[in-house]
């Protein structure tokens, strides 16, 4: 998996000191190019935990799909609210569909290994 950064839509949120995508990847991942567009370290380090995807408030943060589990070139946007996460699923035939998953308003479940 992996996420993809859009830079037309990426504006480092607005005038924020530290970006949100920097300031929660729990991965310490992403950071600002020279050109003040997000990227990513590298995606094979990336967790997949979407709090990027969520957090980004101009959608610039995409999450491509694993092939296993979909077609290649589906993509997942969010977005996170006070009570509840909007997700976007685009098709690669360009048909979008959307469904929405609770905040518990909790830190995420983290499992012992
Ligand atoms: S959260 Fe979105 S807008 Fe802000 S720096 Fe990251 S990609 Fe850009
Ligand atoms: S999906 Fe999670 S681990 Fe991967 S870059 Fe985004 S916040 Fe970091």
């Amino acid at each position: 998996m992996g996420i993809f950064v859009d830079e037309e839509r990426c504006n480092r949120c607005g005038t924020a000191d530290e970006p949100m995508c920097v300031r929660d990847c729990p991965g310490d991942l992403m950071f600002i190019k020279e050109n003040g567009k997000a990227a990513i370290v590298d995606n094979r380090e990336c967790w997949d935990c979407a709090a990027c995807v969520k957090v980004c408030p101009t959608q610039a943060i995409t999450m491509q799909l694993p092939t296993s589990l979909v077609v290649r070139g589906v993509q997942l946007r969010g977005r996170a609210m006070k009570h509840k996460t909007e997700w976007r699923i685009r098709l690669r035939d360009g048909e979008v569909k959307g469904y929405e998953t609770p905040s518990t308003g909790k830190p995420p479940f983290v499992p012992s290994l």
